[in-house]
């Protein structure tokens, strides 16, 4: 290190002897040098070029060397200036004293001057080394510094970032949580479309998909084990059509589901119920021990659906018919065993209904029966317009009498049907064939025409019997063709019949449609002069007071009542309660089914004015019945 150059040396001295001996000396050495000969000058030089060094004489007049040095180390810019006491060599010099007051060194005068220099240098050297450890120090600070804040802000980058990762997690918690809460309501809304797809939605009952499944695997059990013994009961509710019709849907479907829970509950819960739709149920026993106890359970299903329902205030009844079959048939597939149970229950239902029915082989053939009747309906309906030698349809008329003199009021038309092979067939057997298969159409058009001409040539070959009416039956299916009321309009206008001799027999049901679709066709009958009778009234659960709303002129009570009249003790409420009222609405009523003489009485006595039935004549051909027309016959 380098302290001459540069350096600069102030140097303090009040006699000009030693300044001029010290100043040759520095000069020379190479140092710059400033002098002061009072203390005071000293601190003015000082402060105004701070020297590197100053040599301070310690014995000055005014201001001596410790004052000058105590000022000097008490200002701020001069305090690390190293200052070399200079003193004289026996002087009594307090070294303590000058140490204390901040100096680095001292020298005694007369100067050696290789002394002085090595100090100065040392000192310079001291000095400037100081310097730089400050400098370094400082610079070390400023980066100590920097680093703290360089932690600072990364403690800050940090705390952000934990901030950030902290927001993020809950975010991320939420998302997983939102996803965790659509996966369960996707696996939710996957359960639930299963569980339709295989049930049944009014009831909650299992389907025809899943029975059919379940049935399956009952045959794969019996296919490894012959002694596995499983059965197939198909149960149709009777009579649920006319609570349908009469009550409305919202009663029907209530009442299909109170079937539903009374049906499982006559069965193992090891056996399966189904509804297949409609009124139509079928139940899985499996593992039967033996079959008997399948008769059992039909027994106890029939006992148990014939206890009334009662639902929306109403008392009702229903049956059931129920048909079973069982894997003792060797069957290959569910449609197999779903037919023959089916075939079964059909028999039930032909042998009077409310009572179950196992299937046996010979009940197949009458299936096959039931088709071929089918087909031979078809041919026969096919045949109606073209020959007239071979028709096969004719059409008898009933007596309806005046109950006072048994006189002839009109007549009810009646459909025929003599079979080539197997004879006449009761209507009850083929019109609701006819209705299934829509041929009561065709069928029902060729009787209106032929009922219309045959009063047309009544009326005119017995002008006394001007206000005789002919009824003809017309089926709900005829009235729910596009045309019908025009249709009708045009036969009519065609045979040239006073309207008012052509009286319409509907249902109970189709007058208690709830929409009111119907309800504006019979006003257009009633309209076009031809009058409206409702048929078989009693059997469904209408109201007496629909009655008004509804545009009829008659209303046949139906069979059923009449027998209650036969009793000693008859129960008349419902007669007269329906006599009353339609008086009370100018609505004829006729009693259908009159078979006794004590019948006849009781309805005499109640004031009902027309009747029908065997006991006054049966339904007879067309000759007989212009025979009574003829004679004026009083039965
Ligand atoms: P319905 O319209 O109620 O006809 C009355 C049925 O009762 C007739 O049966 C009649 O012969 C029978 N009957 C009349 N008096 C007595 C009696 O004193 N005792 C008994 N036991 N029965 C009596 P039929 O002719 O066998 O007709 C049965 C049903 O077939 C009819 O019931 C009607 O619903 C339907 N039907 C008959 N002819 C036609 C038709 O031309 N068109 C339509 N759509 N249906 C018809
Ligand atoms: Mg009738
Ligand atoms: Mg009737």
């Amino acid at each position: 290190m380098n302290s001459t150059k540069q350096s600069l040396i102030l140097v303090v001295d009040d006699n000009p002897n030693n300044i001029q001996i010290l100043f040759q000396c520095l000069k020379t050495a190479g140092y710059k040098v400033l002098i002061a000969q009072t203390g005071e000058s000293a601190i003015n030089q000082a402060q105004k070029t701070l020297p590197d060094l100053i040599l301070l004489d310690v014995m000055m007049p005014i201001m001596d060397g410790f004052e000058t040095c105590r000022a000097l180390k008490s200002s701020a810019e001069t305090v690390n200036i190293p200052i070399i006491f200079m003193t004289v060599l026996n002087e009594t010099f307090n070294k303590v004293k000058g140490f204390s007051l901040g100096a680095v060194d001292y020298i005694t005068k007369p100067f050696v001057q290789e002394e002085l220099l090595a100090r100065v240098k040392l000192h310079l050297d001291l000095r400037n080394l100081t310097k730089t450890l400050e400098q370094q120090n400082e610079s070390l600070k400023e980066e100590i510094s920097a680093r703290i804040e360089m932690g600072k802000q990364l403690q800050k980058f940090n705390q952000n970032l934990e901030q950030l990762v902290e927001k993020r997690t809950e975010e991320l918690t939420q998302t997983l949580l939102e996803l965790q809460t659509t996966q369960i309501q996707l696996l939710d809304r996957e359960a639930q479309l299963k569980h339709d797809a295989f049930h049944d939605k009014l009831t909650g009952l299992i389907n025809r998909d899943l029975f059919v499944n379940l049935l399956k695997q009952e045959m794969k059990t019996a296919s490894v084990n012959s002694q596995y013994l499983y059965g197939v009961l198909f149960i149709d509710l009777d009579g649920f059509k006319i609570v349908n019709d009469s009550l409305g849907h919202l009663v029907g479907d209530d009442l299909l589901k109170v079937v539903s829970q009374r049906l499982k509950t006559c069965v193992r819960s090891s056996d399966a119920v189904a509804r297949f739709g409609g009124d139509e149920f079928a139940i899985l026993l499996r593992n039967l021990k033996e079959l008997s106890l399948a008769e059992v359970i039909a027994q106890r299903i029939l006992n148990t659906l014939n206890q009334p329902f009662y639902l929306n205030n109403y008392e009702v009844s229903v049956g059931a018919s129920i048909g079973m079959t069982f894997n003792v048939f060797k069957y290959n597939q569910p449609s197999e065993i779903l037919r023959d149970a089916d075939i079964a229950m059909y028999q039930a239902k032909r042998q009077g209904k409310g009572c179950y029915k196992c299937f046996n082989p010979d009940m197949q053939a009458l299936v096959f029966a039931r088709i071929q009747l089918e087909r031979d309906l078809n041919k026969a309906v096919e045949n109606l317009e073209n020959d007239e030698l071979s028709q096969q349809f004719s059409l008898y008329y009933q007596p309806i009498v005046h109950l006072e003199n048994q006189k002839i009021n009109g007549f009810e038309a009646l459909l025929r049907w003599q079979h080539p092979t197997e004879g006449w067939i009761s209507p009850e057997k083929f019109i609701p064939i006819a209705e299934e298969t829509k041929l009561i159409n065709p069928l029902g058009w060729w009787i209106l025409k032929q009922v219309c001409q045959q009063i047309s040539y009544w009326l005119k070959q017995f002008p006394d019997h001007n206000t005789l009416t002919v009824n003809i039956n017309v089926s709900a299916v005829q009235f729910q063709q596009e045309n019908f009321i025009e249709q009708i309009g045009l036969i009519v206008q065609e045979s040239r019949l006073p309207p008012g001799s052509l009286k319409l027999e509907i249902t109970e049901s189709y007058t208690l449609d709830t929409e009111n679709y119907s309800l504006e066709r019979l006003q257009k009958l009633k309209d076009m002069g031809i009058h409206l009778c409702i048929d078989d009234f009693g059997v469904g659960y209408s109201c007496l007071n629909r009655l008004q709303e509804l545009p009829v002129d008659t209303l046949k009570i139906d069979r059923s009542f009449l027998k209650k009249l036969d009793h000693s003790n008859p129960n008349l409420q419902f007669i007269k309660s329906i006599l009353m009222l339609a008086s009370s609405l100018e609505i004829d009523v006729v009693a259908e089914g009159i078979e006794t003489e004590n019948q006849l009485q009781n309805l005499q006595k109640l004031g009902c004015l027309l009747g029908q039935g065997y006991l006054f004549s049966k339904p007879v051909n067309c000759d007989q019945a212009t025979q009574f027309l003829e004679e004026k016959i009083v039965f």
